[in-house]
């Protein structure tokens, strides 16, 4: 999962904008952040850096850079390695002029279009999927930068969402699946590209519409002319997970509030699965917490912050050293005593990957000397792995792959677990079932396969 941003102003300077805009997004991608821009010269130019947005960047550098138009990424690897050859944006000055390429998704047919390219005599500068996407740009340099990139977008498969910067000017493309989110915003004059609306309300700017799946939109001096990508998809196939965890709750994505649907999620859970006779409903914060709301509201318990985050923890501030390793997840989040001892809770968290977490919890709200403790998770359990830009765990490592409720509940300690039901999810999300992907939580993956089949005489349309 990665972050996506872009803006392109008729007057304005935009470099910190986007510097902010990424900040926005930090909870999509923690690993490098960059931002990339065309000069006066015709020339690419980007800043790139690992770790933080604020660690990554320099907010003052880009405060004084004079453009009017700039993409930036902030990038959690999920193809290629963790390292500042694949942070984002991508850039190349080729034949026909500069290109910085920010990329959300997984591309499904890498390998197969990194052959290809290789065998055309391409030379890869890193291991990220998205370089393909201007490998493939590069080899039509009879193709305007525009064109070339709508014809390499016909060639790829999987999920993405794309921010280009070229001189024709600011692009935005959806994959024709719509797998993961981008929102076209607005300010006056100017316009801006985002994973999540969250980005828009930090700059001012508001939601103008999501980018449509297979759309293109084109950005510049004319304003907004959106193209279709020339392959079609027979359905929209939104990541469901979105709305459970990645987003943060002040996005709208497809017109639903995430906030409204997290907090639906926890009501029908409540609906389902009742108060156990409990004194209160806790959170996993802060994951679980707009879930947890919507729980205690349809129960009639009353909520307390009884698991508190330490909102200044991150790697870059603690080194995993043995003795940081054996307090695990003690270092981020910690029970109070008081509020537990003697009670009955419920906790509700989110989802359960590999069960650590929950385990961990578990056992921190024993010490307390809690009478009894009931989880309850506001997703289906995740027992298949994600093949559309989510660092999932294989199904070996994915603990509701191998247990049940009861069986979870042992394990990690709890006196009952329940989940909610994918049907009350998917209600909750409030969109037509035919339009999520839901495959983590059933194994149904697009046209039942688990990438998509690249027709035969891959990319000889382009090579011409
Ligand atoms: S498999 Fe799960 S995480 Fe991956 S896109 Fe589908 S719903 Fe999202």
């Amino acid at each position: 999962m990665c972050g996506v941003f872009g803006a392109y102003s008729p007057s304005d300077f935009v470099a910190e904008e986007v510097y902010l805009g990424l900040s926005a997004l930090q909870h999509r991608g923690q690993e490098s952040a960059g931002v990339a821009w065309i000069d006066n010269n015709r020339r690419v130019n980007t800043i790139k850096g690992m770790g933080l947005v604020h660690e990554a960047l320099s907010q003052s550098v880009l405060a004084e850079t004079p453009v009017r138009s700039a993409i930036g990424h902030v990038r959690y690897s999920t193809a290629g390695g963790s390292m500042l050859q694949n942070a984002q944006p991508i850039c190349a000055n080729y034949a026909q002029g500069p290109v910085a390429i920010a990329h959300n998704g997984n591309l499904t047919n890498f390998d197969e279009l990194r052959g290809i390219l290789e065998n055309r005599g391409a030379i890869f500068q890193s291991t990220s999927d998205t370089e393909a996407i201007l490998q493939l740009l590069a080899h039509q340099p009879k193709r305007s930068p525009f064109e070339a990139l709508l014809r390499a977008l016909a060639e790829v498969r999987g999920a993405y969402c794309l921010v280009v910067l070229l001189e024709e000017g600011l692009v935005a493309a959806r994959d024709p699946w719509g797998f993961r989110p981008l929102s076209l915003g607005k300010r006056g004059d100017n316009y801006y590209v985002a994973s999540e609306s969250c980005a828009f309300s930090l700059l001012g700017a508001s939601l103008v519409r999501d980018i449509a799946p297979g759309e293109v939109v084109l950005i510049n001096g004319n304003g907004v002319t959106s193209y279709s990508l020339p392959i079609k998809s027979p359905k929209k196939w939104l990541c469901s997970f979105e709305y459970v965890y990645f987003a943060r709750p002040d996005s709208v994505i497809e017109g639903r509030s995430v906030y409204g649907t997290r907090q639906e999620m926890g009501r029908k859970l409540a609906m389902s699965w009742g108060a156990s006779g409990a004194d209160f409903v806790a959170s996993f914060p802060d994951s679980g917490t707009t879930a947890a709301l919507g729980y205690a509201q349809a129960s009639g318990m009353p909520f307390k912050a009884a698991v508190v985050r330490n909102r200044y923890v991150g790697r870059t501030f603690i080194q995993p050293t043995q003795k940081v390793r054996e307090l695990g997840v003690r270092i981020k989040l910690n029970p109070c005593p008081e509020l537990f001892r003697d009670r009955s809770a419920v906790l509700v968290d989110d989802s359960i990957v590999r069960g650590t977490t929950a385990g961990l919890v578990v056992s921190m709200v024993r010490e307390c000397k809690a009478r009894s403790l009931h989880l309850r998770i506001s997703s289906p359990p995740i027992k298949y792995p994600c093949f559309y830009g989510i660092d999932t765990p294989s199904s070996g490592d994915l603990a509701a792959a191998k247990c049940d409720e009861d069986d979870m509940a042992r394990t990690v300690g709890a006196d009952s677990l329940h989940y909610l039901s994918k049907e009350g999810m998917i209600e909750a999300i409030g969109l037509p079932p035919d339009s999520l992907c839901t495959a983590c939580f059933d194994g149904e993956y697009l046209e039942g396969a688990k990438s998509f089949n690249h027709p035969p005489g891959c990319c000889g349309g382009i090579f011409d």
